[in-house]
C-alpha cells in the first residue's frame, strides 16, 4: 500500500510543527524508542506510551515500509529522581530483594514482556541493553572528552554544557534556555565535581558500595543513562535516523542530552523526527511511581482498586487509550474505560456481522470514500481517535445493510472485510475477545465432562480409570479438589 508512503504528517518536536514524513532511505524506516527501566513492574502509564509508538510501527508497516524498530531495555545508570547523584534504580532494587541485579532486570525483563504481548504490543526488530554496550558505551565518553565537550573529575566524566553551547544549540528539542537553565539551578555546593550545575554525568565513578560497575579508563564505574540511548540507537540505525520517540517527560533533559551527546561525539543530528507521547493521568496527576498513583495491569484486569468499578479486558483498555490522540494527556477512570469497553464491544459486533450479511447485485454503498477517510485519518500524525469514528460510521452502515436499509455486493463486502480487518487488526492491533470466551466456556464444558467421567468410574469402583484421568490433568498443571459440594478444578 505504498500510496499511503507520500501522505504522511507527523508532529516533529524538534520544529514545533506537523511536517511530511520523508524518510532518509525511500522504503525504510529507522525507529528508536526509550525503553523501561527494568526496576519494577510497568504501569499502566507505561503501557500508553508504548502502545503509542506500537501504532506508529504498525502504520509505517502497513503503509508499505520496512521498519527497523530499537526500543532498549535500562538495565544500569538511571538514578532515583533521574539525576546524577543517588542510587542507581536498579542497584538498589537488588538490595532490597537480596538478588543479583541481572537477576531483578531478568524478571522485570519478563514481566515487561508479558505485558506488552498482554496488550497485543509487537516485540521490536531490536532490544538492546545497556550493560550489553558498555564498550560502545565507554568509547563514546572517549570521543566526547576528545572533542572538549566532556572532563573528567573524581572518576567521572562530565558533559561541558557550557562549552557544548557556545558551538551548538543546547536546549532546541525542549525549547529551554540555557540562561533560564544557569539561572534556575542551585548553585554547586562546593562539594561537587561539576564545573557547572548543569553539566550531566557520562560515567559515573562507582566505590565498592556499588553492585554495579565496570572498569574503565576512569576507574570503576557505570555509564550515564542519557549515554546508553544514544549509543544504541546510532550503533543500530546509523548516525542519523529517522524517528526518535518517548514520553513526554523524556524531552528535557534525556533527549536534549542525547542530542548533546550524538553532536559532541563528533555525529551529526541524531533523529530526524522526535516523537513525544503524552502522560497518562489520574486524577489529573501523572501516573508515576514516586507520586505512588499506579495502577497496576492485574488491578486493572480484576478491578481490585478503589478507583475502579469493575476489571476490564486488556483489549477494551488498548481501545480506550486509542480513542485519544497520544499527544493529549488521558485520564483513567473506570467510567470512561467502560464507556470505551461499550464501544469496542460494538465494533467487534458489527464485524462478526460482516459475516452474516445478504449481499445483493447492486450495492448502495461505497468503499473508496471510506479507505480514503482512514487513510486521512492515520496519515495526520497517527490520529486513532478521528480513524475510530470513522470506523463507527462503518459499523451504521453494517446495521444498515443487515436491517436491508441498504444493499451490498459480494465483491464489495469482500473490500469492506478485508479493509475492516487491516484498519482493526493490523493497524490498531485490536484482537476479538468473544475468541477467548467462547474458549473458556469450551474449557469449562470440557472439565465438567472430566470430572463426571472420573465420578462415574469412582462410582463403578474403575479406580484405575479415576487416577488415570486425575493423573493426566495434573500432568496439564490442573488440580481436582473434592470436597461435599463436589469436585472444583484450579489451573497453575
Ligand atoms: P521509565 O521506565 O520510567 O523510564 O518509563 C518508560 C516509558 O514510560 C517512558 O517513555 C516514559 O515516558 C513512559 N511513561 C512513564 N509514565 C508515564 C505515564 N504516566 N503516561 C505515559 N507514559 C509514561
Ligand atoms: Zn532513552
Amino acid at each position: 500500500m505504498k500510496y499511503a508512503m507520500s501522505k504522511l504528517k507527523i508532529y516533529n518536536t524538534l520544529s514545533g510543527k506537523k511536517e511530511e514524513f520523508v524518510p532518509i532511505l525511500k522504503d525504510h524506516v529507522g525507529m528508536y524508542v526509550c525503553g523501561p527501566t527494568v526496576y519494577s513492574d510497568v504501569h499502566i502509564g507505561n503501557v500508553r506510551t508504548f502502545l503509542s509508538f506500537d501504532i506508529v510501527y504498525r502504520y509505517l508497516k502497513h503503509s508499505g515500509y520496512t521498519v527497523r524498530y530499537v526500543r532498549n531495555i535500562t538495565d544500569v545508570g538511571h538514578l532515583l529522581n533521574d539525576e546524577d547523584s543517588g542510587e542507581d534504580k536498579i542497584g538498589k532494587q537488588a538490595k532490597l530483594m537480596n538478588k543479583e541485579p541481572m537477576e531483578v532486570v531478568q524478571f522485570y525483563t519478563n514481566g515487561f514482556h508479558d505485558v506488552m504481548k498482554a496488550f497485543n504490543i509487537t516485540p521490536p526488530s531490536i532490544e538492546p541493553s545497556a550493560t550489553g554496550h558498555l564498550i560502545e558505551q565507554i568509547e563514546m565518553v572517549q570521543e566526547i572528552i576528545k572533542n572538549g565537550f566532556a572532563y573528567e573529575a573524581g572518576g567521572s566524566v562530565y558533559f561541558d554544557v557550557e562549552k557544548y553551547h557556545e558551538k551548538f544549540h543546547y536546549g532546541k528539542l525542549s525549547g529551554r534556555k540555557i540562561e533560564d537553565l544557569i539561572s534556575n539551578t542551585r548553585e554547586l555546593d562546593g562539594q561537587s565535581e561539576k564545573r557547572n550545575p548543569l553539566d550531566f554525568a557520562i560515567w559515573k565513578n562507582a566505590d565498592e558500595s556499588h553492585i554495579m560497575r565496570w572498569n574503565s579508563p576512569w576507574g570503576e564505574g557505570f555509564p550515564g543513562w542519557h549515554l546508553e540511548c544514544t549509543v544504541m540507537s546510532t550503533k543500530y540505525l546509523g548516525d542519523t535516523f529517522d524517528i526518535h520517540g518517548g514520553g513526554m517527560d523524556l524531552k528535557f533533559p534525556h533527549h536534549e542530552c542525547e542530542i548533546a551527546q550524538s553532536k559532541g561525539s563528533g555525529k551529526t543530528e541524531p533523529a530526524n523526527y522526535w516523537m513525544h507521547t503524552n502522560m497518562l493521568t489520574m486524577n489529573g496527576a501523572k501516573m508515576s511511581k514516586s507520586v505512588g498513583n499506579v495502577v497496576s495491569i492485574e488491578e486493572l484486569g480484576s478491578g481490585d482498586h478503589l478507583l475502579l468499578e469493575k476489571g476490564f479486558s486488556q483489549m477494551a483498555i488498548r481501545f480506550f487509550m486509542l480513542q485519544s490522540h497520544y499527544s493529549s494527556t488521558l485520564d483513567l477512570s473506570s467510567k470512561a474505560i467502560a464507556a470505551s469497553e461499550k464501544g469496542f464491544e460494538k465494533l467487534m459486533t458489527a464485524l462478526e456481522t460482516l459475516d452474516s450479511l445478504k449481499t445483493s447485485n447492486t450495492s448502495s454503498v461505497e468503499i473508496n470514500g471510506v479507505k480514503q477517510k482512514f487513510e486521512d485519518a492515520m496519515n495526520d500524525d497517527f490520529n486513532t481517535p478521528i480513524l475510530i469514528s470513522h470506523l463507527f460510521e462503518v459499523v451504521k452502515i453494517i446495521n444498515s445493510i443487515q436491517a436491508e436499509k441498504e444493499t451490498i455486493t459480494e465483491s464489495v463486502l469482500l473490500e469492506l472485510k478485508n479493509l475492516l480487518n487491516s484498519y482493526v487488526f493490523d493497524v490498531l492491533g485490536l484482537q476479538s475477545t468473544k475468541k477467548t470466551e467462547s474458549q473458556d466456556e469450551l474449557t469449562e464444558e470440557l472439565m465438567t465432562l472430566f470430572i463426571k467421567m472420573r465420578k462415574e468410574a469412582k462410582d463403578n469402583k474403575n479406580y484405575e480409570l479415576a487416577d488415570e484421568i486425575r493423573n493426566k490433568l495434573t500432568s496439564l498443571n490442573i488440580t481436582l479438589k473434592d470436597s461435599k459440594e463436589g469436585t472444583a478444578w484450579e489451573k497453575e
